[in-house]
């Protein structure tokens, strides 16, 4: 893991299918990370979904404001698909925020093996005008 790489796995900002999405990616590209929260039962979902998975009502998105997690869970992937296959191996994480939601990115900057626990912070990257991603740093 010493060896630095970069990944530049993210969103296509003019590549939105819905106006959810559309809202989505326009604040993800102010570095605004939004959240989504079914109207009926209140159920919050990270990245954010339009249709609650719980009662099917419609979710409506919210600013989220968290970007301290700790780490969840994480694969280091030794052999990726062919157009990653130059950054392996590569770590995919899910950090849980103090508020219980979590999320999966990768981690770009590990110096040691991860570890269960570990803080993390989400770092959003511009790749160019059209293109962001947003990872975990240790
Ligand atoms: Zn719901």
């Amino acid at each position: 893991m010493a060896e630095e790489k970069e990944l530049y796995l993210g969103y296509a900002t003019d590549k939105a299918v819905t106006p959810f999405m559309a809202d989505w990616l326009r604040n993800l590209e102010q570095e605004k990370l939004m959240k989504s929260k079914c109207t009926s039962c209140g159920t919050e979902y990270l990245p954010p979904r339009q249709h609650c998975q719980k009662c099917l009502s419609i979710c409506e998105l919210t600013e989220f404001t968290e970007r301290e997690a700790k780490l969840y869970s994480y694969v280091i992937v030794d052999f990726g698909p062919e157009s990653l296959s130059d950054k392996a191996p590569y770590v995919v994480a899910i950090g849980e925020f103090p508020s219980g939601l979590r999320l999966t990115a990768h981690i770009t900057n590990l110096m040691s093996p991860p570890e269960v626990g570990m803080p993390l912070k989400l770092a959003f990257e511009k790749i160019d005008d059209k293109k962001i991603s947003y990872k975990w740093l240790v």
